[in-house]
């Protein structure tokens, strides 16, 4: 099955992202958008478009019945949605399938299974990935949690089955705490995501975010593209990333590495995928899967060679992986800035419009963004509004380049966060790679208000 028309049902960077890889392919593209991004750059430069709604996102970037008329419409064969919005929506995938349109993503199954926290740790469990230790499954019986919580030592975390962006999150730390707090996690996953069922895990001190991308073609076979450090976060919100890890050896990635492509092949699982882990004294810990491509592909792209969109839309033709594990080999350092429209000390949003602009260049310098002089940046959608991808042959090459290519970068009209960046490449930690997830909030918390 060849794809001739992909519908991209996102919008920003990504929508331009997978336009990129369709005309590489020489597919023909349909950006769909909202009356706010009528004159965005991922409806300029597709090849058609379609209004799907106003403003809001639930009333076009999340419009199913909208997105799906502009397919039929249009005639297109395939629908890739990019990350956030629909993207790991199963529902979504399975209206795509039954209207005999492509989905470029995984089954819709695993998406659905990956969604529900429990029911992942469950089958990461039994895939054979290492688990932070905890409840088994959802907490029906206090005595019995809390026995789990003496079992494992306080401080212990509650967890929303349903959780996402760290809501329904609640560290415990003493047993006469437990129920309040679990009552709470459970009220607070009720009311953002309408189920209130809650589990528990130990919590981890002061971890690194690692996470693996993984490519199945959903026929028994996969592969992993080593992994990101995503340590450097702000209220669970990543800022910067980073591959390969600083503190990750070879030996560690190649075992890692063959747990998790292992794990996707007795899955069958289709497409593009990551799995998160936390890293703390040389242990890995499972904490979720991302059924989708994740905002920081680009820095894989940059150390393996592999377009990682291309690769989806070829899995989702129904082709073979186009690479085998044995040829995938990692080389040098990538790193990407994650450039929004905030206050660099408030994070305030600040949308505005763009009044100057010059994006850096020049020997592996990348910029993802769809952004140019005199665009309007709306306040209705996420504040990224560009990716700085920087690459070098070894860390401190790669961050002598990030510093010049930041150096550069002018956008004016509105506050970004690239005066934060700069700033977190003049610290010691960040030079020497190290740092964890607590890292960023104790270093914001120190600096001059
Ligand atoms: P969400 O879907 O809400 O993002 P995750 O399970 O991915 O939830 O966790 C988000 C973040 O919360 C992690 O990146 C980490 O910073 C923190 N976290 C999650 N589980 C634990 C744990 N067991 N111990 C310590 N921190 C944790």
């Amino acid at each position: 099955m060849t794809i001739e028309k992909l519908l991209i049902a996102n919008r920003g960077e990504i929508a331009l992202r997978i336009h990129r890889a369709c005309h590489e392919m020489g597919i023909k593209t349909v950006a769909v958008h909202s009356t706010a991004d009528a004159d965005a750059m991922h409806v300029r430069l597709a090849d058609e478009a379609v209004c799907i709604g106003p403003p809001a996102a639930k009333d076009s970037y999340l419009n199913i019945a909208s997105i799906i008329a502009a397919a039929e419409i249009t005639g297109a064969d395939a629908i890739h949605p990019g990350y956030g919005f629909l993207s790991e929506n199963a529902q979504f995938a399975e209206i795509v399938e039954a209207h005999g349109i492509i989905f470029v993503g995984p089954k819709p199954e695993h998406i659905r299974t990956m969604g529900d926290k429990v029911e992942a740790k469950r089958t990461a469990g039994a895939l054979g990935l290492p688990l932070v230790p905890g409840t088994d499954g959802a907490i029906n019986d206090i005595a019995e949690a809390k026995a789990v919580a003496d079992r494992i030592g306080y401080p212990v975390l509650v967890k929303a089955a349903s959780g996402g962006g760290g809501r329904g999150m609640k560290v415990v730390p003493s047993e006469d705490q437990f129920e309040t707090l679990m009552k709470q996690a459970g009220s607070e996953a009720k009311a953002a995501f309408g189920d209130d069922t809650v589990y528990l895990e130990k919590y981890l001190g002061n971890p690194r975010h690692i996470e693996f991308q993984v490519f199945g073609d959903g026929k028994g076979n996969a592969i992993h593209l080593g992994e990101r450090d995503c340590s450097l976060q702000r209220r669970h919100q990543k800022v910067f990333e980073e591959a390969p890890s600083p503190v990750i050896s070879s030996a560690e990635r190649d075992r890692m590495g063959g747990i998790v492509s292992k794990a996707m092949a007795d899955m069958g699982y289709r497409g593009a995928g990551t799995i998160e882990f936390l890293y703390e004294n040389g242990e890995f810990y499972f904490i979720e899967m991302n059924t989708r491509l994740q905002v920081e592909h680009p820095v894989t792209e940059m150390i393996t060679g592999v377009d990682l969109v291309r690769e989806q839309i070829r899995i989702a033709e129904g082709k073979p992986l186009s690479v085998e594990q044995k040829d995938i080999e990692f080389h040098g350092h990538a790193i990407e800035c994650r450039i929004n429209a905030e206050d660099p000390r408030t994070f305030a949003p600040s949308p505005g419009k763009v009044s100057q602009y010059h994006v850096p260049g020049g020997m592996h310098v990348r910029v993802d963004s769809g952004l140019y002089q005199g665009y309007v940046v709306p306040p209705y959608y996420d504040s990224m509004i560009g990716k700085l991808i920087v690459y070098g042959r070894t860390r401190e090459g790669c961050l002598m380049r990030l510093r010049r290519a930041l150096e550069e970068y002018v956008i004016e009209g509105m506050k970004t966060t690239i005066p934060l960046h700069q700033a977190l490449l003049n610290d010691p930690d960040i030079q020497n790679g190290d740092y964890t997830i607590k890292w960023l909030e104790e270093w914001l918390a120190r600096q001059e208000p």
